[in-house]
């Protein structure tokens, strides 16, 4: 079936056409409306659109359920061969890590065709922790704090339109402890989301993290735990 493309001006040369008249499909072929000449090639059909394949999560689940645990960066894996698995705490999405990602491929790779939710963990704490990254958030949880840990993402997250439809569920805590890096992406995270969160939240916090000091950084440290813990506590 071929759709509409766009409409040009007629190219038979017949006629005037000040106002575009001729209909081009997506196969190509086209029709004057003006003169009903029918243009069987006017340019190359488009390729086919092949609608995004969507992967089973709960045959991936499975799957990475089967897998050896391994500790990589202080924390604990499922992982194959291609690399590691970072489940999301509902199991609504996951992300693997490459070992060894070849020059044309990202590192990453997540789950086909479903949209990255906010990596959120939730513990009925009235304090949360907002954090660049899931791995950061991962980090965070090693403390056993008890608090709410989210990761919505990267630094733009922090203020997008997810973050803005649904800021006022911020409302829930007295404390939200704001840790970014401390560069341009970071700050700018972090005065975005402040302004976004401050009508429902009076206790913010923000830490920018140094350069090669992140949460996960500070946690493979000799000592890193208890580092990691003051740097909260210690807000
Ligand atoms: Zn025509």
């Amino acid at each position: 079936v071929a759709n509409l493309l766009r409409k040009i001006n007629c190219p038979s040369g017949t006629h005037e056409d000040s106002t575009p008249s001729c209909a081009v499909y997506t196969d190509g072929s086209g029709w004057c409306f003006s003169c009903s000449k029918y243009f069987k090639q006017l340019e190359e059909p488009m390729a086919e659109i092949v609608p995004k394949e969507k992967e089973n999560l709960d045959d991936s689940f499975k799957y990475i359920s089967t897998l050896p645990l391994i500790v990589h960066r202080g924390l604990s894996f499922p992982h194959d061969n291609r690399g590691y698995y970072i489940r999301w705490p509902n199991d609504d999405y996951y992300k693997m890590r490459m070992w060894a990602p070849k020059l044309d491929e990202p590192k990453y790779m997540g789950a086909k065709g479903h949209k990255k939710p906010w990596f959120y963990l939730r513990h009925k704490s009235d304090s949360c922790i907002v954090v660049e990254g899931e791995i950061n958030a991962l980090s965070l949880n090693e403390l056993n704090l008890g608090m709410d840990i989210l990761s919505p993402g990267g630094a733009s997250n922090f203020y997008d339109s997810e973050m803005r439809s649904t800021i006022n569920s911020f409302k829930r805590y007295k404390t939200v402890i704001v840790l970014v890096d401390k560069d341009a992406a970071g700050l700018k995270a972090a005065i975005e989301f402040h302004k976004l969160v401050k009508p429902y939240c009076l206790d913010v916090r923000v830490k920018l993290m140094e350069k090669g000091q992140d949460c996960n950084e500070i946690l493979v440290k000799e000592n890193g735990k208890e580092e990691l813990k003051k740097t909260i506590l210690g807000m």
